[in-house]
């Protein structure tokens, strides 16, 4: 399960209660998200602290590695190991607010491999250390397919399962994008060599097409990937939301799941039980995600983003079977 450092300090509480309700179904760990280029350092690791000491809950601490200044990464490491943490997410980095496309800044760590090659450097075998996966491809691998190279008639049989669609910001047009097998293959040896570099553990961006994950995995095992490959699982709660940030991630969104998220759409934004609705097609769309992978046999496990929130991820697990061994079930 996954959380990040609210914005807002009276919004702790509200994560704490969330965590304690999903702490009742026996989570493996908990993430805590770090701030593009280290803005909410304190806080994740205070946060993470309190997890592991007051929660009693095993804290994964992200930790960003460009846009950093100074020693910020070395002291975020050696505090974590101060303060108990055993496990990072080691990563790149998104771009900093207001800044569409990512570039390096710090020369001592260009990507996710840098900070992987320099955690087990520095720090051995301390930390337990996880990676991020794209079973689309990374987004800035991803090329726009236009109508001029052909259009969809140009991907190939596997780039076809692969493609997402996009409206380009300036031109508010739908766009194709795809990582086309090449570059897929080079995400691929890349995610090697940070597993080769000393990740233990590969978490995947969100997806909501089980078949490109499960390729994915397969295409990761042929080239002697053998980590666990945890999917990562956003809820669709609500319609904005969902859209901005599968903009922002270039997801692929099956048709069938765009037209029902279209339907609803359709719908004036004030219709009765409108939020409901969508809250309850998100959990059964998710809950079936869920029963595909598990019956794939294909992971270890389950990664939620809970977006701070218990209900919604409770209600998956519940409908997946899973027991809590708590009464409590009030809403955080
Ligand atoms: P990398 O593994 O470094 O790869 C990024 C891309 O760069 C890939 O396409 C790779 O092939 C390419 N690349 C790598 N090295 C080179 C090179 N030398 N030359 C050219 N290309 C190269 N962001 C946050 O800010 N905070 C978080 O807490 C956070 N948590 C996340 C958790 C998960 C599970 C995931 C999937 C993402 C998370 N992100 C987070 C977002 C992440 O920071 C962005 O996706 C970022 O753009 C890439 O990070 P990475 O670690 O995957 O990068």
């Amino acid at each position: 399960i996954e959380f990040y450092p609210p914005k807002k300090d009276v919004d702790i509480p509200k994560l704490f209660k969330a965590l304690e309700r999903l702490k009742a179904f026996n989570p493996l760990f908990a993430d805590v998200t770090w701030g593009a280029g280290g803005s909410t350092s304190d806080l994740t690791m205070e946060l993470c602290t309190k997890m592991k000491n007051e929660y009693n809950v095993v804290p994964n601490m992200h930790l960003t590695c460009t846009n950093v200044v100074g020693d910020k990464i070395s002291k975020a490491l050696t505090d974590a190991k101060e303060n108990g943490i055993t496990n990072i997410l080691a990563l790149r980095g998104d771009p900093p607010a207001g800044q569409d496309k990512w570039e390096a800044t710090d020369l001592a760590f260009s990507c996710a491999l840098d900070l992987i090659q320099y955690i087990r450097k520095e720090h051995g075998d301390y930390f337990h250390v996880t990676t991020a996966g794209y079973p689309e491809g990374h987004p800035n691998a991803m090329k726009v397919v236009t109508e001029e190279d052909g259009g969809l008639s140009s991907l190939s049989p596997s780039e076809l399962k692969r493609y997402s669609t996009s409206k380009n910001k300036e031109t508010g047009k739908e766009e194709i994008l795809v990582c086309k097998d090449e570059d897929y293959k080079t995400e691929l040896q890349y995610l090697k060599q940070k597993v080769d570099a000393g990740a233990n553990c590969i978490i995947t961006q969100m997806f909501f097409d089980v078949d490109v994950f499960l390729q994915f995995v397969d295409d990761c095992r042929a080239i002697g990937i053998t980590v666990p490959i945890l999917p990562g699982l956003m809820m669709i709660g609500n319609l904005g939301g969902f859209r901005r940030m599968t903009g922002f991630c270039k997801s692929r969104i099956p048709k069938e799941l765009d037209e029902k998220l279209m339907a609803f759409e359709a719908l004036p934004a004030d219709s009765p039980d409108l939020k409901a609705k969508v809250k309850a097609f998100g959990i059964e769309y998710c809950v079936d995600m869920c029963n595909k992978l598990i019956a794939s046999k294909k992971v270890p496990g389950l990664h939620f983003y809970t977006l701070n929130m218990s209900s919604t991820t409770i209600a998956i697990v519940e409908k997946l079977g899973y027991v809590s061994n708590s009464i409590k079930t009030e809403e955080a």
